[in-house]
């Protein structure tokens, strides 16, 4: 699908309402447009949709550019860079909008409606009382020029409605859904605007995506009832269409509309819990688009390549958090130690237990001895924390491995400690050799591997003992098991 040099360049956009924290799903829609326009050579717009004055903030524009960097989506024309269809924020468009929407009234294709919210609201009313569809009744649709400029001069309220034509059908194939059609006379002559300062949703989408020459709409399955108004609008406009591909909800494990139970849905929970933006953005891919073949791991790049959008399902996508977790710890597994604990020393620092961002062999040791288990990078908290602390702050009694008395835990701690005063070679294979000999002696080796490892950590689980005692150091280690023992006394 590589476009041709004289095919027209693929133009997609992402166009948010910064309404709200930036979520997977918007996510999604973002990637897809991404990766189709990329895998086609094509461009890949970020438009703003800030028309909504009360709920658009600009902390919710700048979290959601600054999550589109992290996850490596990097728009080609968008606000706060100089692009040819500039400004790419709606609220900075009126004079854009005004001239289409005065060649609209002037075609004849949009007119003033004087109607008040209440005699429209109660004309809808009636119409669904008889089991008809809910449009408006066209009352001012022909009111000749002399009565609507003089209304205007009375300054008579009005809002400007699109005039949508009757009996005619819709169609569009939808690029994931197939042919959709819809009958015009369901529609209505809808509002594009208030007056010529406010426009309405439908209208300055259709405005931008001309202005901005956007040949593929790639966005959720909530927009499919805007698309026969934004058709009707185009055309009206004497443009070509664009092309059209909705994207199934995403769906929680009990198959309704995701929520919060079926895991974080701000992007900003998942940096923080520590998941790496090369996974995130493996299973973002993976909510409904399906390679069709048995690899599950994708880099960005060989996403780009394998993209399509014949692969993408018509069901609901299904969100499943712990094959998140699952590709987070695969790509945390196979990274250089170095940058693992690069990416790590944040939630360190965040935590208290180190002051500054600066790696250590020490630390670098530490979190070696977790990488095969962790699974998001905040995890490594309450993993490797009792490096950095002085007081474990654990009861005595977590010594004791199964049947064991004070007496066989302080004569265990002692054992250990004589073996790591007098071991001379303090390497992990040396240390190994030493305590297995002397665990071998033992009924149980939990006898005297237990305490020594709760001595270290304080804790119930952790990495073994002899990884421990090699990264904490000769001195650290003996000073841990004299504490340990000292609570026995
Ligand atoms: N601004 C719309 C939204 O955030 C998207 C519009 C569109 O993609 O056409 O839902």
């Amino acid at each position: 699908m590589i476009a041709k040099k004289e095919e027209k360049e693929i133009r997609t956009r992402y166009a948010p309402s910064p309404t709200g924290p930036f979520h997977i799903g918007g996510a999604r829609t973002a990637l897809f447009n991404y990766l189709f326009s990329k895998k086609n050579n094509g461009k890949f717009i970020l438009r703003i949709e800030d028309t909504d004055k009360e709920r658009s903030k600009r902390e919710f524009e700048t979290q959601l550019m600054g999550n589109l960097k992290w996850m490596g989506m990097n728009w080609d024309e968008g606000p706060e860079m100089s692009g040819p269809h500039d400004p790419y924020r709606q609220s900075e468009r009126n004079g854009i909008y005004k001239k289409y929407l005065e060649k609209l009234i002037e075609e004849g294709h949009a007119y003033h409606c004087f109607c008040s919210k209440e005699d429209v609201e109660s004309q809808k009313q009636y119409l669904m009382s008889i089991g008809e569809a809910p449009i408006y009744n066209g009352k001012c649709r022909d009111l000749d020029k002399e009565t609507v400029e003089k209304y205007l001069k009375e300054g008579k309220r009005s809002v400007i409605r699109f005039k949508a034509p009757f009996g005619e059908k819709i169609v569009f194939d939808d690029l994931i859904r197939g042919k959709i059609e819809v009958d015009s006379s369901t529609i209505g002559d809808f509002v594009i605007a208030k007056d010529f300062d406010n426009y309405l949703y439908n209208f300055t989408c259709v405005v931008d995506d001309i202005d901005m020459q956007i040949n593929y709409v790639i966005r959720g399955e909530d927009h499919i009832p805007n698309t026969p108004k934004q058709i009707l609008l185009i055309k009206a406009m004497g443009f070509d269409v664009p092309r059209y591909a909705h994207l199934s909800l995403i769906l929680g494990a009990d198959r309704k509309k995701m929520s919060k139970r079926d895991g974080k849905t701000s992007i900003d929970e998942y940096i923080e819990a520590g998941y790496l933006p090369e996974a995130l953005i493996n299973f973002i891919a993976f909510l409904g688009w399906n390679p069709g073949t048995e690899k599950e791991i994708y880099t960005m790049e060989e996403l780009i390549h394998d993209f399509s959008l014949e692969k993408i399902q018509k069901s609901g996508a299904i969100f499943n958090i712990d094959k998140l977790d699952w590709v987070n710890g695969l790509y945390i597994r196979k990274m250089p130690i170095k940058e693992l604990t690069e990416r790590c020393l944040p939630y360190l620092k965040k935590a208290g237990l180190i002051s500054e961002e600066i790696s250590s062999p020490f630390i670098e040791k530490a979190i070696s001895l977790y990488q095969e288990r962790l699974k998001k990078l905040s995890e490594i908290v309450e993993l490797v924390d009792i490096f950095f602390k002085e007081d474990l702050g654990y009861e005595k009694d977590l010594l004791k491995w199964k049947t064991m008395e004070d007496k066989d835990v302080v004569a265990s701690l002692e054992k250990s400690y004589e073996l790591v005063l007098g071991a001379e070679e303090y390497t992990k294979q040396n240390l190994e050799k030493i305590f297995l000999a002397e665990a071998e002696k033992m009924e149980n080796r939990g006898n005297l591997l237990w305490p020594l490892r709760v001595s270290l950590t304080g804790k119930k689980s952790s990495a073994g003992p002899i990884e421990l005692m090699e990264a904490l150091g000769k001195e650290e280690t003996l000073k841990r098991i004299k504490k340990a023992i000292q609570k026995y006394a």
